[in-house]
């Protein structure tokens, strides 16, 4: 049978037993509310054929929801109290506990090869968290993550958006997103001072056959000096202003312009001049 899911007197009740003191540093703010838990994994869009892989899976409370409805669940935690006491709540067999940074994990890592990411993630390292794993993990079809509301509405945003910026643009390379709904301070323990929002997505064909390190060095470039024209924020990665405008022009992309403005594609575009001419 599956493990029940657990609310505000479990999470209490598990914390105090195992001694744990959530530590901020840690981003650690756990899910006491089953109905959220119900929500979260079925907005996932999982099929019971998925292999679920969840960054930080704190006391269990996603773990055992997730558990339930997929055939293999990997959980990556960092706390190693966290996650030695894992399986005591979560009984099923299908059940791998990886005590590791998930910033350093790496596709050998994991057997069977996950497919799917969910996760209520550490809120400080969630972009690179994210980001990391779809680079790592091209088995990984797509995800739902759950992180600080403002870092939701950037991962999703579009070009001309004032909250546009590195996080969508390196996101878009890799997956389509969308905002899947906002979750109240008052589901977790202890309660954020933050709301915190769902961002669903699904892997996609990347939008260039070019190395995406040369496309991301480029978007950083763009958005270090965001106010600035691209002409003036390229002038650095190009090497002078003139020849960022050569690749801009020949880009198809307006010199005076900025980077807010531009679509991933058009990244690619400029990356991709940059290589067909080398200065
Ligand atoms: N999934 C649980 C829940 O919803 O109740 C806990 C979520 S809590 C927001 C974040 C969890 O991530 C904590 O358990 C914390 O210890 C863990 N964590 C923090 N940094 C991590 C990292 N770099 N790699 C893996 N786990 C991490």
């Amino acid at each position: 049978m599956a493990d029940a899911l657990l609310g505000p007197a479990e999470i209490r009740e598990l914390a105090a037993r195992l001694g744990v003191a959530p530590t901020k540093k840690l981003g650690q703010n756990f899910l006491h509310d089953p109905n959220t838990i119900r929500r979260i994994v079925a907005a996932a869009g999982l099929v019971p054929d998925d292999v679920a892989l969840e960054v930080g899976p704190g006391l269990g409370s996603l773990t055992l929801g997730l558990a339930g409805a997929v055939r293999h669940v990997h959980a990556v935690e960092i706390d190693p109290r966290l996650a030695a006491a894992l399986p005591e709540t979560v009984t099923a067999a299908h059940l791998s506990v990886h005590n590791a940074d998930a910033l350093h994990v790496r596709g050998a890592d994991f057997d069977p090869a996950p497919t799917m990411l969910v996760a209520n993630l550490p809120y400080n390292v969630a972009v690179p968290v994210v980001l990391h794993l779809l680079a790592e993990l091209p088995t990984l079809r797509g995800g739902l993550v759950m992180v600080q509301k403002e870092v939701a509405d950037r991962l999703v945003a579009g070009p001309g958006s004032k909250v546009y910026g590195v996080p969508s643009v390196k996101l878009a390379w890799y997956a389509d997103a969308r905002a899947a709904g906002k979750v109240p301070p008052a589901v977790f323990w202890p309660v954020p001072n933050v709301d915190s929002g769902l961002v669903a997505f699904t892997r996609r064909t990347p939008p260039g056959d070019i190395d995406r390190r040369d496309v991301f060095a480029v978007v950083d470039a763009a958005f270090a000096q965001r106010r600035k024209t691209l002409r003036a924020a390229l002038a650095g990665w190009a090497g002078g202003a003139a020849r960022a405008e050569e690749l801009l022009v020949a880009a198809g992309v307006s010199p005076q312009a900025r980077g807010e403005s531009l679509t991933v594609e058009q990244f690619v575009a400029i990356a991709a001049a940059a290589k067909l001419s080398p200065g």
